[in-house]
């Protein structure tokens, strides 16, 4: 079938028009910043004009802004496997790392583990965990080797930001609790591309970003889920008033609330959740079977149509659709001035240092066309041999 045929056929082509992205624009940096919905405009502009300008301090209660971390966060929750009161949305997912790290090391004794590579933030994040609480962090390319009777919890991000290889959390997480460790797992590339079932996979801890396939718009308010079972016995390190049992009767001691709540810190970010929440209604009607299986035929598209050219490029994501999340990445020697090019031909991927090109696949809103067209153009690129002009050698400060 020719890429026009499968868009054709494809039954999520519509939802494409919920979105405000141009016609001729290749937009494939989905993973890193969601396209715009349409609807995102009218909701943040309701919620300042009226909510706020008009409701005023009333519209804490009138418009549902107290309760917007947790309804938000059970609208995510369908999209990962987990039950609607386990999920809420807050924060940044850097300060949900931390949150979550620190409350699991104070449950369990011993050390942190995780792999190299992983995303810096994650990395930071856990050395500060581990520097402020005096625990070992174990570094490591043999996680499952690792897992000892000495490990507090493992973090890993379940579809790496780099290759898209993705862990078996299953088979991690079970490997944990036979050690009586926790894992956390960051869902930054897998929450709203690729099947996540955190419930069944027995896990205990993950957050996630807002703003990369959730679309909810640039530092988008991020999400935590902590697993029923533990709701009593982790504590938030990070005993802000928002997550006492009882914020508005202003007690000088802190008390965490029951459930996901005392998760919270401060006042809810209301402009941020209202874009938030515009982006996640789009999955609400739209079948999740339908939307994974998507991702994966646009990535394996792109695979196919880069493997039939010779162009120096490698392709280091797995080949195997279910080990992979939505993005595809390739290495080049001049991975950087071709990826200058391409976006200024109007094909939008990212470069990741040293010397990766990466596309993302959204499968809400991109078409197979597209996938055909950043192949024929990166072909162009490499052919003409555009990408040695010196305007596409600068290095800009975010990639
Ligand atoms: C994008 C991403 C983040 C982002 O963290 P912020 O706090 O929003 O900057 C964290 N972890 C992973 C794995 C990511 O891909």
């Amino acid at each position: 079938m020719t890429p026009e045929a499968r868009d054709a056929a494809d039954p999520l082509r519509h939802v494409r028009e919920r979105f405000a992205l141009l016609d001729y624009l290749t937009y494939l940096d989905g993973n890193s910043l969601g396209a715009l919905p349409k609807a995102t405009a009218d909701a943040v502009a309701k919620t300042v004009s009226e909510d706020w300008g008009n409701g005023l301090i009333r519209s804490w209660n009138h418009a549902g802004w107290i309760d917007a971390p947790a309804r938000i966060g059970a609208k995510i929750a369908p999209l990962i496997g987990a039950q609607p009161h386990e999920v809420i949305a807050a924060d940044s997912t850097s300060v949900n790392l931390f949150k979550l790290l620190t409350a699991a090391l104070q449950a369990r004794p011993g050390k942190i583990v995780t792999e190299p590579g992983n995303f810096p933030t994650d990395l930071y994040i856990a050395q500060g965990a581990a520097n402020l609480l005096g625990r070992p962090l174990v570094t490591t390319d043999d996680v499952l080797g690792d897992i000892d009777d000495d490990t507090a919890v493992v973090l890993l991000t379940h579809v790496h930001y780099k290759t898209a290889a993705v862990h078996d959390m299953a088979a991690i997480t079970a490997a944990a609790h036979r050690h009586n460790a926790l894992v956390l797992w960051d869902l930054s590339h897998s929450a709203g591309a690729i099947p996540v079932d955190l419930n069944g996979a027995k896990a205990d801890l993950a957050v996630g970003c807002g703003y990369k396939y959730l679309n909810g718009g640039p530092g988008a308010p991020a999400f935590l889920f902590v697993a029923e079972r533990h709701h009593d016995s982790l504590h938030s390190p990070l005993t802000g008033w928002m997550g006492h049992a009882e914020p508005f009767a202003f007690r000088d001691d802190y008390a965490p609330a029951e459930g996901i709540r005392r998760f919270l810190c401060g006042t809810p970010p209301i402009l941020g959740l209202a874009a938030l929440e515009a982006g996640i209604d789009i999955f609400a009607d739209l079948d999740l079977g339908a939307v994974f299986a998507k991702s994966r035929a646009l990535t394996s598209l792109f695979i196919e149509l880069i493997d039939a050219t010779d162009l120096g490029f490698e392709v280091v994501t797995p080949r195997d659709p279910a080990r992979r999340g939505s993005h595809v990445s390739l290495t080049h020697p001049h991975a950087w001035p071709i990826c200058q090019t391409a976006i200024a031909r109007g094909v939008i991927g990212d470069f990741r240092a040293p010397d990766i090109l990466r596309f993302g696949f959204t499968p809400l809103y991109t078409r197979f066309t597209d996938v055909a067209r950043a192949v024929e153009t990166l072909a162009d690129i490499i052919q003409t041999r555009e990408y040695e002009h010196p305007r596409f050698q600068r290095r800009a400060a975010v990639t």
